[in-house]
């Protein structure tokens, strides 16, 4: 039976990065995906935010222009438009960015299963013996220490016995090319419960594609409808005679904050499995590349002859406490239904404490709470 000090579960951004970094370190690194191909089945739009541009090394290459205009828009389509002075998002090329650091992975001796599914798993003695599965086979490995970087819905926390996310918003999108730019590259977002129920709806064009999709609690929508209604009601604000698919795109976001307990001696998990997503904005794709950062780190450090305690320092339970605002704001916006109340709030946004709240929402550098990049094992105790 095969041995390896980690096996990674999930090949999305949380997956790959932990992989890439373990790999770097000189562990041996199983990483298996269900899926074949890692440009297929995308589920997210791909806005990366400015701190984590700032911060990890995404290839510019697989990136799109550059975004700084926002516009706000009522459930009335009465609108705000907010300009930053900098270079705010950029819409990720997704299986372009997935193939790129799987291509980091291999070069630091990272074994790849495509195709290949966590079933369970067990423990003998020192160490996990795991069951993976393919179309054809099943397979038995073993490994020290395991990662769940499996999604939203992760089978790994479960059999880890850490815990679940329970709170979650859908979304689902349309991803389009061929539609004409008016004015720079910008980010439209729509606040309407009907269509977008607890979060919003969004046209996000960059000038070279156009994500257009709606998000809300799945119990008080029904996703595509919804999402062909918003199409149908773009007129006035881009130009669709013209677009050509390229995919639909869509899967659940945890919003229910960083899940408390979310390691233990046999493994860890990372990203939505680890519900690390801003419950305000949905936002994943920072809190991916942080807390897999923080973890590859905690992870070298406790299979390099640390103890327990080095596990210490991964607990949901101490980011959850700076997620506090984040949470109250979350419950406020899941019980704002009326259409009237939005319009009522929108309005309140042209003054300026409110206009500054809008401005820190979308341009503020607080999408995930700080993990310390910098952390070494004996500041852990
Ligand atoms: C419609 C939509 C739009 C979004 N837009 C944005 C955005 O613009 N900006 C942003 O910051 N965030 C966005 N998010 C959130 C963000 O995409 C996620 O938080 C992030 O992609 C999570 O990455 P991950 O690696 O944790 O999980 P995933 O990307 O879900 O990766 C999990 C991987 O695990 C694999 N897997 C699952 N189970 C198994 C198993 N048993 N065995 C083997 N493999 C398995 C899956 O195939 C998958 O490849 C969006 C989410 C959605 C749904």
């Amino acid at each position: 039976m095969k041995h390896y000090d980690t096996i990674i579960v999930g090949a999305g951004l949380a997956g790959l990065q932990c992989a890439r970094l373990l790999g770097r370190q000189g562990l041996s690194v199983l990483l298996v995906d269900r899926k074949t191909s890692l440009d297929t089945s995308i589920h997210t739009t791909g806005i990366f935010v400015r701190r984590t541009l700032e911060d990890f090394d995404i290839p510019a290459d697989c990136l799109g222009p550059v975004v700084r205009d926002v516009t706000l828009y009522a459930p009335s389509r009465r609108s705000m438009d907010l300009t930053s002075e900098q270079d705010e998002f950029r819409i990720g090329r997704m299986g372009r960015l997935y193939a790129r650091y799987l291509d980091h992975c291999l070069r630091a001796g990272v074994e790849w299963m495509p195709g290949t599914r966590y079933a369970e798993h067990s423990r003998l003695k020192d160490k996990l013996v795991v069951r993976l599965d393919g179309s054809q086979f099943s397979r038995w490995v073993s490994t020290r220490y395991l990662v769940g970087a499996d999604g939203a819905n992760s089978r790994v926390a479960r059999d880890l016995n850490l815990d679940l996310n329970r709170e979650w918003i859908v979304g689902v999108e349309d991803v389009l090319t061929n539609i004409p730019l008016d004015g720079p590259p910008r980010l439209h977002c729509f606040l309407d419960p009907k269509i977008a129920p607890g979060y919003l709806a969004w046209v996000a064009h960059d000038g070279e594609e156009t994500h257009i999709g709606v998000g809300g609690y799945p119990a008080l929508f029904d996703p595509l409808r919804a999402l062909n209604l918003f199409k149908s009601r773009l007129g006035s604000i881009i130009d669709l005679s013209q677009a050509r698919d390229v995919e639909r795109r869509g899967g659940r976001i945890p919003v229910g904050g960083v899940l408390r307990n979310i390691a233990s001696t046999s493994g860890l998990v990372i990203g939505d499995a680890a519900g690390a997503v801003s419950p305000l904005t949905a936002g994943g794709l920072d809190p991916c590349m942080r807390l897999s950062t923080f973890a590859a780190k905690v992870i070298a450090e406790y299979l390099d002859g640390g103890q327990a305690n080095v596990l210490k320092a991964y607990s949901g339970e101490l980011f959850r406490a700076r997620f506090a605002s984040r949470l109250w704001m979350r419950r406020l916006i899941s019980g704002v239904r009326q259409p009237v109340l939005v319009e009522l709030a929108c309005a309140g946004m042209r003054l300026p404490v409110a206009n500054w709240f809008a401005w820190h929402v979308f341009f503020g550098r607080g999408s995930f709470p700080d993990v310390d990049l910098h952390w070494t094992p004996q500041t852990a105790s």
